[in-house]
């Protein structure tokens, strides 16, 4: 038996994306071109512009393809720099926003302990440093916890005290579970990537508001209203396009069901162990992401020894070459060491059954009571 819990790294593409990207790789024309191929190809181009700047609420116009969510989050931070002023981002952030910012001479605004941004010092920070700022970023939803962020509030804060600023969301984790055109509607730029909903790896957009004066990093042919040079990688974006329109016309139905799942999970879990609570519980989350702290023990063994019975989970922020770092997003949450260094998160999506929940009921309670008994900690 295996179970794949691991669906916010990446969830597997579905049918109407890989029937997408099938056939369109075999279209031969390059969308730059004036030819009557190249036109066919520049007409499902923009089809599938229409379609995602629907599903997000925006005008086909403000809609960028990039190559996933680093490069979105990238071009939305480093897109925005101005001589003189910052970056703003929550301590939460995925390190694609994260080190833009930090890299930048940014400033970073922590989170409580339930995983929500610090909106108290967002606020003194931008009543003393407004008008140093030049772009605002805080995600729709946390990768690591699924907390989802105040954004109606940020905006506010960020259109009183830095009117001049751009307000970015990471909404990479949120389009399977919540309505982003709704939760996103005040900021003027939102990264997405499709892997997160069922599309092709490698494949993402920016929604570049048009009021935005946002910069473009690649130098070239000046594709993408001349703001992401490089041909379009078109069979990705068109899978993309089907994938988003599945997965909002599923959305309600899939959020209820997993919803369900994640309640099963957390019930049998806090049965094996009661005295540990899911991380950001008392917050709004997500309802297909759930993490444990488990204060004393270390991520790596646990998922060792969750990886050789067949089940993927993951952790924190894992580097390239695979090594496990306490989680910054637990770091930035105000945890200790101990704890963001023993974290567990657990993602479903929709291809996650009840079998697979049982099953990971009973081994995580296993191996984790087995690692802590050698441990000398007793769950309380
Ligand atoms: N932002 C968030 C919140 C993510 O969870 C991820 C991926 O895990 C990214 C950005 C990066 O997206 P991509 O893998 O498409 O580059």
């Amino acid at each position: 038996m295996e179970a794949y819990l691991d669906h916010a790294a990446t969830t597997p593409i579905n049918d109407v994306a890989v029937d997408a990207l099938v056939r369109v790789s075999r279209l031969i024309g390059n969308p730059s071109g004036s030819h009557r191929a190249a036109r066919a190809a520049k007409d499902l181009l923009e089809l599938s512009r229409e379609q995602i700047g629907s599903y997000l609420g925006v005008d086909a116009s403000e809609v960028i393809f990039t190559s996933g969510g680093t490069e979105s989050d990238n071009l939305a931070i480093f897109g925005s720099l101005k001589d003189g002023k910052k970056p703003v981002a929550s301590a939460i952030e995925h390190h694609a926003v994260l080190d833009a910012v930090t890299e930048s001479g940014g400033k970073l605004i922590g989170a409580t302990r339930e995983g929500v941004v610090n909106l108290d010092e967002l606020e003194e920070y931008l009543k003393l440093e407004g008008d140093t700022v030049c772009v605002i970023s805080v995600m729709m939803a946390n990768n690591e916890t699924g907390v989802v962020q105040p954004l109606s509030e940020v905006v506010r804060l960020a259109r009183k005290y830095s009117p001049g600023a751009a307000c970015h969301t990471d909404a990479v984790q949120a389009p399977a579970y919540l309505d982003v055109a709704d939760l996103a509607s005040g900021f003027d730029l939102v990264s997405i990537s499709a892997h997160k909903f069922g599309g092709p790896k490698g494949t993402g957009a920016l929604v570049v508001k048009k009021s935005s004066r946002l910069r473009a990093m690649l130098r070239g042919g000046g594709q993408e209203f001349e703001l992401r040079s490089g041909t379009p990688n078109l069979a990705g974006i068109a899978a993309m396009a089907a994938a988003l329109e599945d997965a909002v016309a599923n959305r309600v139905e899939n959020v209820r069901r997993i919803a369900g799942l994640t309640e099963l999970l957390r019930q049998g879990l806090s049965s094996k162990f009661p005295g540990i609570k899911p991380t950001g519980i008392e917050s709004s989350q997500m309802c297909n992401i759930t993490n444990y702290c488990f204060e004393g023990l270390n991520s790596e063994e646990i998922l060792f020894l969750l990886d050789s019975a067949g089940i993927f989970a993951s952790a924190g922020s894992s580097c390239a070459s695979g090594a496990l770092n306490p989680s910054h997003v637990l770091l930035g949450m105000g945890r200790s060491k101990a704890e963001a260094s023993g974290s567990l998160r657990l993602s479903l999506g929709v291809s996650t059954t009840k079998e697979e929940i049982d099953y990971a009921i009973d081994v995580i309670g296993d191996v984790t009571s087995e690692l802590a008994a050698k441990k000398g900690i007793l769950w309380v």
